[in-house]
């Protein structure tokens, strides 16, 4: 569904139907504040790039809202689990490399 901010986002839900104005991200869910999620999130939330970027099916996301300088910046945080090799996904817009790995021109460990 297209968020707020006008990106397809896999966890956006709005029902809007018959006048009703409900909005919620289903991978933050319901945090208590003062990390609750805002559709202002969305903005800068790089979950849909990264769901752009990578579409592996064995790459988890997690999300939370965090706050800087005094609870004035709220960001999407995202980390990332890859249920394939067992591992965090450092790189979730690039995945942790077992499934596509690059080829050796791209290996900086070579000689
Ligand atoms: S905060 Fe991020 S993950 Fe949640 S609905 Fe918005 S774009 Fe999607």
């Amino acid at each position: 569904m297209r968020t707020p901010a006008g990106f397809e986002c896999a966890f956006f839900y709005g029902d809007y139907y018959r006048g009703r104005s409900r909005e919620e991200c289903r991978l933050i869910g319901n945090q208590p504040p003062p990390n609750q999620w805002k559709p202002n999130l969305c903005k800068s939330c790089p979950v849909p790039g990264i769901l752009r970027a990578n579409a592996c099916p064995h790459m988890t996301l997690q999300a939370r809202v965090e706050s800087s300088f005094l609870g004035l910046v709220r960001r999407v945080k995202v980390s990332a689990y890859c249920s394939l090799s067992q591992s965090v996904v450092n790189e979730p817009h690039v995945g942790c490399g077992m499934c596509h790995p690059l080829p050796p021109e791209f290996d900086l460990k070579r000689p």
